[in-house]
């Protein structure tokens, strides 16, 4: 190529390149924008009832017709910032609302039903740890009821390995000083050392405003997500938290009228669309935005999670989180596993941690089953740690995990 070829090149390629630049920041702004009106309102918030409105909806409405009902046509669009108040909190309603159990020591409490969940864990382990001499088949046993429980073939390994030098190393004879050496050794596999504390701190926008926390609840339909959604936010509120739910689990009508019944509990409002299959995003994007006018602490996002294939759970799941994170950081992204589901649950946890970037776990119907050993097995598949845990189908039956307690409930027989 000799000198003028160059000259050439370079005189019609710069402004070719410039050209190129230009419109791709115009179509990805127009990318942006499309986004952005997928993201428009298309949703109502269901506020708590308060005294005056509940006498109104007497009058205008059809008993037993909720105001959520209306089609989406109907509905008024949603109200501007100025218009928000802030929610109404408990104490500013006259008509009754529940007062959910304290949260500090609810584990604690709850812990018996760990052990009454017919838990053969507890039973076995001591069974065997009470015998005088721990024979080759004591230790088989052991083993095997641990790898029953659902602990993993890893950290069973693990446990078992670190018990038999205590015993040998320590002299440990005694039932007693053998079962205690156990109940130290589960708790060192929990892992007491890992950070459970919910991101509750506020955030930034990027525009800089101040923003509520923002926690997004992902997982498989019917593992409890709707019910953990509900449950979280009596938590909050009995720890003296304002909070908006967003109903983005569209896909399923039923999930937004029961995740508003739960917030109308403890005066909690819900802003929800009413069209079933509407864009979860939309409902997320106006969740943030009603959260952030109203100035509330806490914005918990219920999302769908039917999607069975990884690319659409993907594609569905980021643009929530995209649409959420123009207007606040995600503080926590929340996985809801059953715990009666094995290793169909470890691998959905799989999934959900590779698509939605999971910060912690909150592990369902650990009442109902033996299989409590999960809580190892996906804190090591996913590397991060069991936040909350079900305890039963009533709404304080939610607790924050603690280590200790856990082990204590399954060794309780
Ligand atoms: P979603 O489809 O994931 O939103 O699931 P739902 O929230 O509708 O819950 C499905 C069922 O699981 C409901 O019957 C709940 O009452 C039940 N459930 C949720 N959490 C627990 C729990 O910790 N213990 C028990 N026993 N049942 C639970």
């Amino acid at each position: 190529m000799n000198q003028d070829t160059w000259t050439y090149l370079l005189a019609a390629g710069i402004p070719a390149a410039l050209l190129v630049a230009v419109s791709t920041v115009l179509v990805r702004r127009r990318g942006d924008k499309a986004e952005a009106d997928d993201a428009a309102p298309t949703t109502t918030v269901a506020e708590p009832p308060t005294a005056e409105a509940a006498a109104e909806r007497e009058s205008v409405q059809t008993p037993g017709k909720p105001v959520a009902d209306a089609s989406v046509d109907e509905l008024a669009p949603l109200p501007t910032d100025e218009e928000l108040d802030v929610p109404a909190t408990p104490g500013d309603l006259d008509i009754q609302l529940e007062k959910p159990a304290p949260v500090e020591g609810r584990f604690a409490r709850l812990r018996g039903r760990l052990a009454r969940s017919g838990s053969p864990l507890g039973t076995r382990l001591l069974a065997v740890l009470s015998r005088d001499h721990l024979t080759e088949d004591d230790w088989d046993e052991l083993e095997e009821t641990l790898l029953l429980a659902d602990v993993g073939a890893g950290p069973t390994g693990d446990l078992i390995d670190a018990l038999r030098t205590r015993v040998r190393v320590e002299g440990l004879k005694d039932p007693a000083a053998v079962r205690a050496a156990l109940r130290e050794q589960l708790i060192a596999l929990v892992d007491p050392s890992l950070d459970r504390s919910l991101n509750l701190a506020p955030g930034t926008a990027p525009d800089g405003t101040p923003t509520p926390a923002v926690l997004l609840v992902v997982g498989v339909n019917g593992t409890g997500k709707t019910t953990t959604v509900g449950k979280l936010a009596r938590v909050l509120v009995a720890e003296d938290k304002s909070v908006v739910l967003g109903a983005a689990d569209t896909f399923r009508a039923a999930a937004a009228d029961q995740l508003e019944t739960w917030g109308s509990r403890v005066g909690v409002p819900t802003v929800r669309s009413d069209r079933d299959g509407a864009d979860p995003a939309a409902v997320a994007f106006d969740a943030v935005r009603t959260g952030k006018a109203s100035g509330v602490d806490v914005v918990l996002v219920d999302t769908a999670g039917r999607l069975q294939n990884k690319a659409g759970l993907m594609d569905e799941l980021g643009k929530i989180t995209r649409v959420i994170t123009r207007e606040a950081p995600l503080s926590e992204v929340l996985l809801v596993l059953d715990a009666t589901t094995g290793q169909n649950g470890l691998n959905q946890a799989r999934v959900f941690g590779e698509v939605a970037g999971v910060t912690g776990i909150a592990l369902t119907k650990l009442d109902g089953t033996a299989k409590g050993g999960i809580v190892v097995a996906v804190q090591r598949e996913l590397g991060v740690p069991v936040k909350l845990v079900g305890l039963g189908e009533g709404p304080d039956d939610l607790a924050p995990f603690d280590a200790a307690d856990f082990v204590d409930g399954l060794l309780e027989s």
